[in-house]
């Protein structure tokens, strides 16, 4: 399994599989890959002749004072999980590969973005969106695959490609979680031995929210404040959010009548984490 750095290479060999009548995969990472990148690479492989899986730390969706320069980062591991998935190759650019340093062009989207995580992260999804875009004009793939734990990207998405008429499928995948609940994600390796364990306050919390719906309740305001209360309880959490939103157009709803999305972000300690379930009442 092949690690290419440039565009110009990338693109040679796009060609000649394109030539050969190969379909194509597209993984959009950031590196430092865990089970929940796997999961994505390996239903790509079962649907594609050939995977790509990039691998890369896009500085645009990061804020000013964001963890850009702390993000972890492990080529070699990565390239050991990505073999092992069964990926075709990785596309592991520098910075200055995918951007001019007077790159002036982004694409932005409105609506979608500017709730939940876009409240606090008011310039990640215009960072998201273009690097994707970028990578969807680049490698032109037949399907990309996101995943479900990070819910407004994965609409944002679709709306993206439904918008600007990218002719690719886009693919959801389910969150993929440690035993004991967590949400597998880069950053948890930030958390501390204390602080791991007060992040299961996040998957617990949604449960709790998940058993009231179940039960029947149908009013957002009392599942939210039920799910505040009870991240609450643990000291080192502090919520970012807890949003009850239309799964499609991220809305918020008073009364859940359509499918819905219950998505978090609390900070443990200093470490911003992000959860959600999706309901169909
Ligand atoms: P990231 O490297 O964090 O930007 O994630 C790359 C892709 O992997 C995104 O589509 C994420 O939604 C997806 N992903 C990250 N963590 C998980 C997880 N625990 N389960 C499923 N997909 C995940």
């Amino acid at each position: 399994m092949e690690i290419i750095r440039t565009i110009e290479e990338l693109r040679s060999i796009l060609k000649r599989w394109r030539k050969e009548g190969l379909s194509v995969g597209l993984v959009p990472t950031m590196g430092y890959l865990h089970e929940g990148h796997k999961s994505l690479i390996i239903k790509a492989v079962s649907e594609n002749d050939r995977v790509v899986v990039s691998d890369f730390v896009n500085p645009t969706q990061f804020g000013v004072n964001e963890d850009l320069d702390s993000y972890p980062r492990d080529l070699e591991r990565d390239a050991a999980l990505c073999q092992e998935a069964g990926a075709s190759l990785i596309f592991h650019p520098e910075p200055e590969e995918m951007y001019f340093a007077d790159n002036c062009t982004f694409v932005d989207m409105e609506n979608l973005t500017k709730g939940l995580c876009g409240k606090t992260r008011p310039t990640h999804f215009r960072g998201v969106c273009t690097v994707v875009s970028k990578l969807f004009l680049i490698v032109a793939p037949d399907k990309a695959y996101f995943g479900q734990k990070d819910a407004q990207q994965l609409a944002v998405i679709r709306r993206m490609v439904r918008d600007l008429n990218f002719d690719i499928a886009i693919v959801g995948c389910p969150i993929v979680r440690e035993e004991d609940g967590l949400a597998m994600s880069s950053r948890n390796t930030y958390l501390d031995e204390k602080e791991r364990k007060a992040a299961l306050i996040l998957h617990k919390s949604l449960m709790l929210g998940e058993e009231m719906m179940r039960q029947g309740e149908r009013n957002t305001e009392v599942v939210k404040n039920a799910i505040v209360q009870n991240i609450k309880t643990e000291p080192l959490a502090k919520v970012d959010y807890v949003e009850i939103v239309d799964s499609e157009n991220l809305e918020p709803v008073a009364e859940m009548e359509h499918p819905v999305l219950v998505a978090m972000a609390v900070y443990i300690g200093n470490t911003r984490l992000i959860d959600n379930f999706s309901f169909e009442p």
